[in-house]
């Protein structure tokens, strides 16, 4: 475990009963709203993916852009918003998943990356992993390649790293919940 993971962990809220009754939903924002985590996290993540020669990060919609853009910003690599169905105007590839909590669609711009070029996935929590294989999908139908797929927080026993290691996808969780 990262030394910093325990401290960030005490700043992620868990709010009962949302959006629905059985959803233990782990809310960011206090981290968000606490200036020297939020440092924290960043810092902990481009150390982390400095060395890795990286193309893009590519972000979730839309906590994972809250993590992203700051991360490809120190990195100096393209940011790739990946969006929910519906927001982007170009042509687009998309991938539908289901949620711990709903049915959702991902979009990606089919020019977001070069060709070969190597991604990291972020966004801020692994539940089922529906949503980063979605992803992951996308990023890989355009021929570009994920290095690996990081998120804030890890629900550990719904079996997303299981779901994203058989597709051969490695995984950097912050901290997790069980
Ligand atoms: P999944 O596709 O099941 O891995 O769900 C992950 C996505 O749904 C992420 O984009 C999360 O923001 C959101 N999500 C799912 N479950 C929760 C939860 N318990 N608390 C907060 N966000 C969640």
């Amino acid at each position: 475990m990262h030394p910093y993971s325990q401290d960030l962990k005490q700043q992620i809220r868990t709010v009962r009963d949302w959006p629905k009754t059985g959803v233990n939903f782990r809310d960011i924002t206090p981290l968000l709203q606490n200036p020297s985590q939020f440092r924290k996290l960043i810092d902990l993540l481009v150390h982390r993916y400095q060395s890795m020669h990286l193309d893009a990060v590519a972000a979730v919609d839309a906590r994972g852009f809250i993590i992203g853009a700051p991360l490809a910003y120190a990195l100096g690599v393209s940011f790739v918003p990946v969006r929910k169905s519906g927001k982007l105007p170009f042509s687009t590839v998309k991938s539908a998943y289901n949620l711990e909590y709903g049915q959702a669609e991902v979009e990606l711009h089919t020019d977001a990356f070069a060709a070969g070029a190597k991604v990291l996935l972020i966004d801020d929590l692994l539940a089922t992993g529906g949503t980063l294989l979605a992803g992951i999908e996308l990023i890989q139908a355009l021929g570009a390649q994920v290095v690996e797929a990081a998120v804030l927080v890890e629900l550990s026993e719904l079996g997303g790293r299981e779901k994203l290691a058989a597709a051969k996808v490695p995984v950097f969780g912050v901290c997790a919940f069980n």
